[in-house]
């Protein structure tokens, strides 16, 4: 078990806005002079407390007010990097949704102004690839989605692609096949999250009206056998994430989720970690808790950790390079019978992370050559100036 988490990873599914850790929500909250009904931690980790995903969004829509500045954006951004980092996730495709900043009257320039700096800069001093995902909120009208696309334009070749969040229930796909076709034609890559509370016939929309590439969740795909084999025929990722799963209550417990059955189904599974300080663990955490309850065994952990990379939005170069690391972990483990699954010397040319036959690099800005066995170690002067990334922070779990 312990070599997985030392092993190149991917993540795919993981809201930016959903990083928020409680210090930093108060830490901002101060630095703006926001008023919120807590004024301690554990305050704000007794307010996480929910079993529905509306009853989730109430809490989390509540905790954004704090984000208002584009350093506050490059903060959450760039703090979030590092904690993946530790996690020896390598490649990450976070997204963000601006309807959540600019219907409070946050300017769309200043959080994309912030994001994608701190991905930039975070993925230069940490070692890592990764480009960002503008997430659309599916409680508001087809027209508030089609303006999101219009004041994305000028960022268009910064961002990897468009995607889909928000209450499920009463909110089907279909409502966006438009905007997602426009997607496309600005020549994103398209996700969206189906299948979580929504029931089997919404990942199938996803699917079939708005052409997704991977389908956020999708764990309930699993009530239409059809449907599941044709996920497997296509071979169309789910990200899947345990933890908020079970916190939602879509499984009552670890024991009961569907992941590895779907696995075995020949569905492409990978593991994320969605909004991780409400549902209590960051990719490992992600990984621990599904091993310890599924009894997940290595070569299964190893697929999914395969997975990760075979469904991310890069270059086949890259993918070649990350999957062949992630190879070598593996061996690694497998060898010394101890799992320390250390990759010593395996480099990756992070400069080459454009999509596949696409004019758009998409990315975040990594270019240069990269150790997977050595990121930096010193924040940039940006992200130290915040106090909220401390140098010793960085590569804790690599000790
Ligand atoms: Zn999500």
């Amino acid at each position: 078990m312990s070599w997985i988490l030392s092993a190149p990873k991917a993540e795919l599914h993981v809201h930016l806005e959903g990083t928020l850790e409680p210090e930093m929500l108060l830490g901002l909250a101060a630095r703006n002079h926001v008023s919120l009904p807590y004024t301690t931690t554990d305050e704000v980790r007794a307010a996480f407390r929910f079993d529905t995903l509306p009853d989730f969004l109430e809490v989390y829509w509540a905790g954004l007010r704090v984000l208002r500045t584009s350093q506050d954006f490059y903060d959450l951004t760039y703090a979030y990097l590092v904690r993946a980092r530790q996690d020896n996730v390598l490649h990450a495709e976070p997204c963000i949704s601006p309807q959540g900043h600019t219907q409070r009257g946050i300017a769309f320039d200043a959080v994309m102004e912030g994001v994608l700096s701190a991905l930039a800069d975070g993925c230069r001093a940490l070692g890592m690839t990764g480009g960002v995902i503008l997430g659309l909120q599916r409680h508001r009208s087809e027209e508030d989605a089609f303006a999101v696309l219009e004041h994305s334009k000028p960022y268009r070749d910064k961002i990897l692609g468009l995607g889909l969040g928000g209450p499920e229930r009463d909110h089907p796909p279909t409502m966006f096949a438009r905007v997602f076709a426009a997607a496309r034609d600005l020549g994103w890559r398209t996700v969206a999250h189906a299948g979580e509370e929504g029931p089997a016939s919404y990942v199938a929309e996803a699917v079939d009206v708005l052409g997704v590439d991977r389908v956020d969740h999708g764990v309930r795909c699993e009530e239409d056998p059809a449907l599941v084999r044709r996920l497997a025929e296509r071979q169309i990722p789910l990200t899947v994430c345990p933890l908020s799963n079970v916190t939602l209550k879509v499984f009552p417990r670890m024991e009961s989720h569907n992941l590895r059955r779907l696995l075995h189904a020949g569905l492409r599974v990978t593991m994320n970690s969605d909004d991780p300080p409400y549902f209590g663990g960051y990719v490992n955490g992600n990984y621990t808790a599904a091993a310890a309850a599924l009894g997940l065994t290595p070569d299964e952990l190893f697929a999914i950790a395969r997975n990760g990379f075979l469904a991310a939005f890069i270059h086949d170069e890259l993918r070649a390079s990350y999957l062949q690391a992630l190879a070598a972990a593996r061996q690694a483990a497998l060898n010394s019978r101890v799992g320390s699954g250390g990759t010593p010397g395996v480099s990756v040319d992070a400069g080459r992370v454009e999509r596949d036959g696409g004019p758009q690099a998409g990315v975040g800005g990594c270019r240069r050559r990269i150790s997977l066995s050595s990121a930096g170690a010193e924040p940039t002067e940006r992200a130290a100036r915040s106090g909220f990334v401390q140098p010793t922070n960085l590569l804790s779990s690599f000790s």
